[in-house]
C-alpha cells in the first residue's frame, strides 16, 4: 500500500523538494492532496504531473482560475478553496502523511488539524511552533501524532538523540549545537547593513529558499525562531541550546553529551536529505542530493555569532526565556516588519527594530487556547504595522 501525502505549501521551495523527492519513490507514496495560494500555474503543472485526489487554494477567483485550467488539461483533481479546506485535507481520514510547508502562521491552523487527526507530521512550518508551541506539543501527545523536524538543523538534531521518548538529561545530553550559515550579511557591522537591498538579503550563500526565510536567516532571526522550536521539540530550555555559526552549512547541528561526545549530522546543504529522511523514518531512501565530499570541501569554521550587529537572535532568545506568549508576538512583528522589509518600506536593520519595539509594548500572557495565540498574534500584527506607518522610509 502506498502512503497517502498531503503538501501544505506545494508550490514552495519546501514543496517543490518534496515532490521532488517523492517522485523517485512512487512505489511508496502517492500524492493525496497539494496546496498552493499565488503560484497558480505551478499549481496546475504540479496537479497534472502528481494527480492529487484534490487540490488547495484559498481565495475563490484562485479556484476559478486553477479549475478551468485543469479541466482544460482533462485532470479530475477536485479544487477546493479557502482555510477550512486545508484543514480538511491534513486531518482526511484517507492521508497518512501531512507536509507542513505552509510559510508563516498562516500554517498553524492546517497544521494543528493534522496534528489533532493524529498523522504523521513532516514539520518545515516552523512559525506553528514558534506561536503556539504549548498546546501544539500537548496535542502531539493526546493525538499520539508522529512529528518529525524538516528544518534542516532539527532534523540533525533528531538524527544525533538516541531515542524518541527519553528525556535530554536521562540520554546523557548536556547541550545542543545549532548550527548557523550566518546569512550573506555575516562579518558586517550593523551600520554596514542599513543600505542592504532586498536582492542583497535574499540571496542566501548556500540554501535556496523562500523569501520570508531568506530575510529571516540574513537577520538570524531565522536562528531565533530555530531556537524556540529546538526548545519545544527537544524539550529543551533555551540554556542547553548554543548558536554556532559555520559558515559551510556543512555540519548540520550537533549534540554534545556527558561522555565528551559530541554526535553531527553532516550533509550537501540540500534540504531533500531532511525532507527525505522525515518522509521514510525510520527507514533511508534516496533524496537525489550528491554524495558529500570532504576532500572537495577541506575545511570546516565555527564561531560565535555576532550578537551585537544581529540582534534578532537575542531578542528571539529573550521571548524563548520570557515564554507564555512572547514568541507569538515576536514571529508576528516579525513577519509585519519582513513583509515591510521586502515592500522596501523599511530598511533592513529595522526588522530588528519595529520587533523590540512591539515585544517591549506588549504585557505577555499565558495562551490557554488557539484563539488566545491568535488574538497575540494579531494584537502584535496592528502594534507593528502602525509602528512601521511612523518610521517608513
Ligand atoms: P516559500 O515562500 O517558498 O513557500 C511558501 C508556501 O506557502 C507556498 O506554497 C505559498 O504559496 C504558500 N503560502 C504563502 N502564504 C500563504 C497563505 N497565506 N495561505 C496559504 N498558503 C500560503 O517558503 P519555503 O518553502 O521556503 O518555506 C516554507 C516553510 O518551511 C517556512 O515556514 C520556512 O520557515 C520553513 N523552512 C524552509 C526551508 C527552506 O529551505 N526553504 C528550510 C527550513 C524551514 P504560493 O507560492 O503559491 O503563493
Ligand atoms: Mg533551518
Amino acid at each position: 500500500m502506498r502512503q497517502k501525502i498531503t503538501i501544505l505549501g506545494a508550490t514552495g521551495s519546501i514543496g517543490v523538494n518534496t515532490l521532488d523527492v517523492i517522485s523517485r519513490h512512487t512505489d511508496k507514496y502517492s500524492v493525496f492532496a497539494l496546496s498552493g495560494h499565488q503560484k497558480i500555474n505551478l499549481l496546475t503543472i504540479q496537479c497534472i504531473e502528481h494527480s492529487p485526489r484534490y487540490a488547495v487554494v484559498i481565495d475563490p477567483e484562485s479556484a476559478s482560475i486553477l479549475r478551468a485550467k485543469l479541466q482544460e488539461a482533462g485532470s479530475d483533481t477536485e479544487v477546493l478553496c479557502g482555510v477550512d479546506a486545508l484543514s480538511d485535507v491534513s486531518s482526511h481520514n484517507d492521508v497518512d502523511i501531512v507536509m507542513a510547508a505552509i510559510v508563516g502562521a498562516a500554517g498553524l491552523v492546517p497544521t494543528l488539524s493534522a496534528v489533532n487527526a493524529g498523522k504523521k507530521i513532516l514539520l518545515a512550518n516552523k512559525e506553528a511552533l514558534v506561536m503556539a508551541g504549548g498546546l501544539f506539543m500537548q496535542a502531539v501527545k493526546v493525538s499520539g501524532a508522529v512529528l518529525l523536524p524538516v528544518d534542516s538543523e532539527h532534523n540533525a538534531i533528531f538524527q544525533c538523540l538516541p531515542g524518541a521518548s527519553q528525556g535530554l538529561s536521562e540520554s546523557g545530553v548536556v547541550r545542543l549545537l545549532l548550527s548557523a550559515s550566518g546569512g550573506p550579511f555575516r562579518g558586517l557591522t550593523a551600520e554596514q547593513m542599513i543600505d542592504v537591498t532586498v536582492e542583497q538579503a535574499v540571496a542566501h550563500p548556500n540554501w535556496s529558499m523562500g523569501r520570508k526565510i531568506s530575510v529571516d536567516s540574513a537577520t538570524l532571526m531565522n536562528k531565533g525562531l530555530e531556537l524556540i522550536e529546538a526548545c519545544w521539540l527537544f524539550d529543551a530550555s533555551p540554556d542547553q541550546i548554543d548558536v554556532i555559526v559555520h559558515p559551510q552549512s556543512i555540519v548540520h547541528s550537533l549534540v554534545q553529551y556527558a561522555d565528551g561526545s559530541v554526535i553531527a549530522q553532516l550533509g550537501n546543504p540540500d534540504m531533500r536529505t531532511p525532507i527525505a529522511h522525515a518522509l521514510a523514518w525510520p527507514e533511508r531512501i534516496d533524496s537525489g542530493v550528491a554524495e558529500l565530499d570532504l576532500f572537495d570541501i577541506a575545511r570546516l569554521d565555527f564561531t560565535r555569532p555576532d550578537l551585537e550587529s544581529f540582534p534578532c537572535l537575542s531578542l528571539a532568545s529573550d521571548a524563548a526565556r520570557a515564554g507564555m506568549d512572547a514568541p507569538a508576538v515576536l514571529n508576528a512583528s516579525n513577519e509585519i516588519a519582513v513583509q515591510a522589509f521586502l515592500d522596501r518600506r523599511i530598511g533592513f536593520t529595522q526588522i530588528a527594530a519595529v520587533v523590540k519595539e512591539t515585544l517591549s509594548a506588549s504585557i505577555f500572557n499565558e495562551p490557554e487556547s488557539l484563539a488566545a495565540v491568535q488574538e497575540s498574534d494579531s494584537k502584535a500584527r496592528s502594534y507593528a504595522a502602525s509602528f512601521i506607518l511612523k518610521i517608513e522610509r
